[in-house]
């Protein structure tokens, strides 16, 4: 078995893949808290850049990717396709193994190709400042270094855990120029609600989401971007299922498993959805969606209307969550520590598509502890999730003597998380 697919430029797409186009019935719309309608998109415009709007609302199947965007993205893109040779040995499944590795961005994970394109749009219309807001530091990262690349300014809100626990990340973001604040800040009046009774206050992404947007709907030259749970979003990250299913099919193959770690959902979808088409087509593919059993917004959460943040400041999302007020416990896969659940990602879940699993810490820290000894690539504790699912799968496929294609998305890599690894 060849270990890599090859990294051939004409992998990479020319456009994003839209899942709605495909879907024949979508998730309820989007709601205004203030009227209960469906939010038209002009009352978003005091949050995001109208570009970024206008994809958030679309149904074309293929909205293309911008020349200067694509440049970029051609830095870093198509990301490997890897066989996992040693992993599967050393299971002695029967099952084949393949990873998409996301860690090879220039931050370390799958966040700046929606990062790259929110900031080019946001450049665009001139827009001076986005605020955001960020949890483990990967997204504050990513669009750090866009920002940097587009003349935008980046002002990043960072969960006060994270902040306090992983400096390394805070360093990384205020090298590419953009300025970062504990959360919750007294800078906004949302997080002064939680500072004022505790200065020390850990934080949570529904906090840093609410401080982000805030100021955003305060300012007119500034708008907030996002990294995850948005259509757009997702959208961004299909461009990985895009280049995976090309280079698969170089190594003669096409999964029967697909597989990704879900915090907002965004590399999960990003890597599933152009393979949800096939699905959809009467193929027979399944998807496992991994969660932190701390934070289990898909096994545990409701399907109803809820808000994005803390302080209620957003519009009604359609999802899974476990409440705008829920601060899920300090684990070490901080990217996955968020109360609700892209809509699509809970929607395919409801219709069936997509199964979710909850994993435990410590068997999270195991399979990536098992993955880098077989690999050779420390795995985010984030996409450890996914690592422990696949492990799963292949002594599945071993009892049941199954020869099944097993692919899953490696959203990240774990240097910058080494601390979480020490003494486990
Ligand atoms: C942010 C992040 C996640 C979780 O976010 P999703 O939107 O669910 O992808 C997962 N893995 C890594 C490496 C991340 O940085």
């Amino acid at each position: 078995m060849q270990r890599y697919a090859s990294r051939n430029l004409d992998y990479l797409p020319h456009h994003f893949y839209n899942l709605k186009a495909d879907l024949k019935e979508l998730p309820p719309p989007t709601l205004n808290p203030a009227t209960g309608q469906p939010l038209k998109p002009e009352e978003l415009e005091p949050v995001f850049p109208k570009g970024f709007i206008a994809q958030e609302i679309s149904f074309e199947r293929y909205v293309s990717i911008p020349d200067e965007v694509r440049e970029i993205y051609a830095t870093f893109r198509p990301t490997p396709l890897i066989y996992a040779q040693k992993l599967v040995k050393e299971l002695a499944t029967p099952a084949r193994i393949f990873y998409k590795y996301e860690g090879v961005g220039p931050t370390g994970s799958h966040k700046s190709n929606t990062a790259l394109m929110q900031a080019y749009l946001a450049s665009k219309e001139g827009i001076e400042t986005l605020t955001t807001e960020t949890g483990a530091g990967q997204w504050g990262s990513a669009l750090a270094h866009a920002g940097s690349l587009f003349g935008v300014k980046i002002k990043v809100f960072m969960v006060r855990a994270s902040y306090r626990q992983k400096p390394g990340r805070r360093i990384m973001m205020e090298l590419f120029g953009a300025e970062v604040a504990e959360s919750p800040s007294p800078q906004t009046e949302s997080g002064r609600r939680f500072y004022a009774e505790n200065p020390d206050h850990p934080g949570s992404l529904g906090i840093a989401i609410s401080e982000a947007v805030e100021l955003a709907v305060k300012n007119g030259r500034t708008k907030y971007s996002l990294g995850s749970v948005l259509d757009s979003v997702l959208m961004h990250q299909s461009i990985i299922g895009l280049e995976a299913e090309a280079q698969m099919r170089e190594l003669g193959a096409f999964p029967d498993v697909v597989i990704g770690c879900v915090g907002g959902g965004s590399n999960f979808a990003g890597l599933a959805f152009p393979f949800v088409r096939y699905r959809l087509e009467g193929q027979t593919i399944d998807f496992i969606a991994v969660e932190p059993e701390a934070c289990p917004s898909l096994t545990r959460g409701e399907l109803r209307y809820d808000h994005g943040d803390t302080a209620g400041l957003t519009p009604l999302l359609f999802m899974h969550t476990l409440g705008m007020n829920f601060v899920p416990p300090p684990i070490h896969a901080g990217g996955l520590r968020y109360h609700g659940m892209a809509p699509l990602v809970s929607h395919l879940v409801k219709l069936g598509i997509v199964e979710p699993r909850a994993y435990s810490q410590d068997k999270v820290f195991e399979a990536a502890r098992f993955f880098l000894k077989t690999e050779g690539i420390l795995p985010a504790p984030e996409s450890s999730h996914a690592i422990a699912a696949v492990i799963d799968e292949a002594l599945k496929a071993k009892e049941e003597g199954k020869e099944k294609v097993i692919l899953f998305n490696l959203s990240g890599h774990g240097f910058l998380d080494i601390s979480a690894f020490d003494r486990r």
